[in-house]
C-alpha cells in the first residue's frame, strides 16, 4: 500500500513541530526493495531513525538502526547490549550485500523488474488492481480468493504469499527475466485454474 508524498509529508511536519521522533521502518521496504536503496528516499523524507534488517543480510540475519545528528548520540557503546550484535559473518553479508544493491544500474533494474511484473499481471484474469513500488507488489484479485490462489500456486510449482486480502510478490532483487516470466506464467494458468 504505497503511501501518499502528501501524507507522509505531513507526518514528517507534524513530527518537527511537535519534536516527536520520526522513525521510519525500512526493514521490509530497505535495501532497495522499491527501487530506491530506502523508500524514503524516493519521497525525499528526512528521518530522525530509520530501521533496518531482512534483505540487508542477504540471508543472515542482522537488524540495524540508523540515526541522523540529532539522534545519534542517544544510543552509544554500551547502552543497547545484544548477545550476537555486530558479529562479523552477518557483518561480512551484510557489507557484501550493500555493496552490490546500492548501485544505481542495480536500483534501476529493480524497478524495470518491478514495472514488467506490475504491467503482466494487469494482463491476468482474476486480477482486478496491482499497487506497490519496485518489487514489492499486491494484487487484489476479482474473486477476492487470494489465499487459494497462493495455495494453489503453491502446488504448481511458485511460493507467493498473501497479505490480508491481497496476493502480495516478494521476489528476489536478482530474479531474472527468465525466472520472472516463468513465475508470472504459473500464477497465469493458477488464476485461471481458480476462476
Ligand atoms: C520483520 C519486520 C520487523 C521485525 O524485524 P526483526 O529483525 O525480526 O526484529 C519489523 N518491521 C517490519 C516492517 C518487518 O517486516
Amino acid at each position: 500500500m504505497p503511501l501518499d508524498k502528501e501524507f507522509v509529508t505531513g507526518i514528517q511536519s507534524l513530527c518537527r513541530e511537535k519534536d516527536i521522533l520520526f522513525i521510519i521502518d525500512e526493514v521490509q521496504t530497505g535495501v532497495s526493495r522499491t527501487g530506491s536503496f530506502y523508500c524514503y528516499q524516493g519521497y525525499g523524507l528526512e528521518p530522525d531513525v530509520v530501521t533496518s534488517a531482512k534483505g540487508l543480510g542477504g540471508g543472515l540475519p542482522i537488524g540495524a538502526c540508523l540515526s541522523n545528528k540529532k539522534t545519534s548520540g542517544v544510543l552509544v557503546p554500551g547502552t543497547h547490549g545484544t548477545t550476537f550484535g555486530g558479529n562479523p559473518i552477518a557483518c561480512a553479508a551484510a557489507a557484501e550485500v550493500l555493496s552490490r544493491v546500492a548501485e544505481p544500474d542495480f536500483l534501476k533494474a529493480v524497478s524495470e523488474k518491478g514495472e514488467y511484473i506490475k504491467a503482466e499481471l494487469l494482463k491476468m484474469p482474476n486480477v482486478k488492481e496491482v499497487r506497490g513500488i519496485g518489487m514489492m507488489i499486491g494484487i487484489v484479485t476479482e474473486k477476492d480468493n487470494a489465499k487459494q490462489v497462493a495455495a494453489k500456486c503453491l502446488e504448481n510449482g511458485l511460493l507467493i504469499l498473501t497479505a490480508k486480502k491481497l496476493l502480495r510478490l516478494l521476489p528476489p532483487l536478482t530474479i531474472s527475466y527468465d525466472e520472472i516470466n516463468k513465475g508470472l506464467s504459473i500464477l497465469n494458468n493458477t488464476m485461471e485454474e481458480t476462476l
